[in-house]
């Protein structure tokens, strides 16, 4: 991956390409290009949808090679969600195509002229950008079939939906799976709405003709992706858990421990949660016509936590909806049907939203009276609302933060502006830690503490106590950045956090792909000047330590049913960042 497109949206005559070696940003790839990318050419202080702002799309490290797990496709920008820098990561086929490609990055920058969309093609033979009004204002699943008969299925497409278009601040990237539909998405931070702003609807990538990146040295890399593979596959949650019944295992794992926010992080266990387990979720895949419980989002992944979910009557319904979504959506809503889940999931991908800050909003929104809690006709509604753009819908996409606003609540479960995910703060206290200080605002992801607070994997740190959280999401959050680099899924986090063999081999695997001799010391190293890249850029564009908190109410009110409130201290969450 030795080049860089560039497309400038503002020039004359309509969006213009432009190839350049990749140059001062060699040895960058997803988050690691994203953040070098925003941090040395985006005004920190410039308004996220106005012309300075730029969307950079870049494959891991390791896509488009043999590694496995490593088809992560990651977005940035500045965040019209947040303020803050925004990288955003999937799934799905875009980024191994791009790899392949030899493509480093696509930047989408300059200012748009007019309110003309366009569609991008990339292949071997180069780029063409065409005007595309015809697909204006499409949902993301009908704009994939009318991008069918003219371009096949074997393509790959990143695209927004009506949210993106109408520049919401909930607004996700689509990104396309095996069969060619859009279920992966780049979700958190509104990226959709910068793709908007650019008025760039898809970008079709066709690699059908190249060949897998080749590795320095083939080898070595086929002996250290062998140890990698067999790692995953004996680890109980990479080898077990997450292949049978995908990521909502979580559910009753999270209820269990008195974490699952229930009601709007009212309560901390839902007595409805069997409904809505990742165990009944993959019995109905099983047995359903059609249905299928273990998946990949891309090809050679050997984790393969995903999968494909039908109604009763085998119709395709939507992909095997993660347990973020499950729990956004059903507990934290009172709905505990996952069919009214896996409609929720489906229009969310269509008009490509985020399941997290649209579950979360629906939530506020029921706090306030909107609809009732528990309301699943209703929610699918506000869904429709929002994808069809209403003045309600209007509220609801600008995420949980202002649709709390606009109705004067206190209970708005965001840091940063932006919605917390399926982990309450005051029971996890590992992942408050991390919402509170993460450059991204509230992100699990970013420094997924659960893992040891709760699944005991690399180590153990009681979640209901304070001391050594701070410590805790410090690590992850270094090795998450560095992860978030490399292409590799943050799900293979399980194995190389319990097992180090396998650690190695995933270490080895890059050294042997680039002919590096890199250490896992050089692995910290990465994810910390990442991590202070966007430091230094949330701090340019205004935010300082006073707010790296939580919402004060989590201090204020226990959460049942171990009735606690979060109690790491600011000095504890100011010690974050001292490396
Ligand atoms: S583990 Fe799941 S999310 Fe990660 S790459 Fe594999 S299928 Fe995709």
């Amino acid at each position: 991956m030795d080049k860089i497109l560039r497309i400038d949206v503002g020039a004359q005559g309509g969006p213009k390409a432009t190839v350049e070696p990749v140059g001062d940003y060699a040895g960058m790839g997803g988050r690691g290009m994203t953040t070098m990318v925003v941090y040395k050419e985006v005004p920190a202080d410039c308004h996220p949808l106005g012309p300075e702002n730029k969307l950079v799309i870049s494959p891991g490290l390791m896509s488009g090679s043999a590694a496995s797990s490593s088809g992560r496709l990651s977005v940035g920008c500045k965040s019209p969600l947040t303020g803050t820098i925004k990288e955003s990561n999937a799934g799905g086929t875009a980024a191994q195509a791009l790899g392949r490609l030899g493509y480093a990055a696509v930047i989408l920058e300059g200012e748009r002229q007019g309110d003309d969309m366009y569609k991008v093609f990339i292949d071997d033979q180069g780029v063409k950008i065409e005007k595309a009004n015809e697909l204006k204002m499409l949902p993301n699943y009908e704009l994939i079939d009318k991008l069918k008969p003219v371009y096949g299925e074997k393509v790959s497409v990143i695209s927004i939906g009506t949210a993106g278009e109408m520049r919401f601040s909930n607004s996700s990237i689509a990104v396309t799976d095996p069969e060619f539909r859009p279920t992966r998405h780049c979700g958190r931070g509104g990226v959709g709405a910068v793709m908007g702003s650019k008025g760039i609807k898809c970008i079709v990538v066709d690699a059908s003709n190249t060949k897998m990146r080749q590795p320095a040295n083939p080898e070595g890399f086929k002996e250290a992706n062998r140890k990698f593979v067999e790692g995953l596959k004996q680890h109980a949650v990479t080898g077990q858990g997450l292949p049978t019944y995908g990521t909502n295992v979580l559910t009753n794992v999270l209820n269990e421990a008195g974490g699952y926010p229930t009601y709007n992080f009212r309560e901390g266990r839902y007595k409805h949660h069997q409904s809505l387990s990742g165990e009944l979720q993959a019995e109905n895949m099983k047995n359903r016509e059609g249905g299928q419980p273990t998946h990949g989002c891309h090809r050679g992944c050997a984790i393969q936590c995903s999968g494909i979910y039908t109604d009763k009557d085998g119709n395709y319904m939507t992909k095997q909806p993660e347990y973020e979504t499950v729990w956004s959506h059903g507990g934290n809503c009172g709905i505990d049907d996952l069919d009214v889940v896996a409609k929720l999931d489906y229009l969310d991908d269509n008009y490509g939203v985020d399941t997290i800050e649209m579950g979360v909003t629906i939530g506020v929104a029921m706090e306030a009276g909107v609809i009732e809690f528990g309301d699943g006709e209703g929610a699918i509604n506000l869904v429709h609302e929002v994808g069809k753009g209403t003045p309600l819908g209007r509220i609801l996409g600008a995420g949980a933060a202002t649709t709390a606003r606009c109705y004067g609540l206190e209970h708005a479960p965001v840091v940063k502006g932006q919605a917390m995910p399926a982990y309450d703060p005051r029971a996890v206290k590992g992942i408050g830690v991390t919402y509170a200080t993460t450059t991204q605002g509230a992100d699990h992801t970013a420094g997924y503490a659960v893992a040891t607070n709760i699944l005991k994997v690399g180590g153990d740190v009681d979640p209901l106590k304070p001391e050594g959280q701070a410590e805790l999401s410090r690590n992850l959050q270094v090795a998450t950045a560095a992860l978030d680099a490399t292409g590799y899924c943050l799900f293979i986090a399980f194995a190389i956090l319990d097992q180090p063999e396998t650690f190695n081999a995933m270490v080895d695997s890059i050294n042997q792909m680039y002919g590096l001799n890199m250490t896992g010391d050089d692995v910290v190293a990465l994810g910390q000047k990442i991590l202070k890249m966007e430091r230094e850029f949330n701090k340019k564009a205004g935010f300082g330590p006073e707010h790296d908190r939580l919402p004060r109410y989590f201090s204020r009110e226990p959460l049942a049913p171990h009735n606690v409130v979060f109690d790491v201290s600011n000095e504890e969450l100011d010690s974050v960042y001292n490396f």
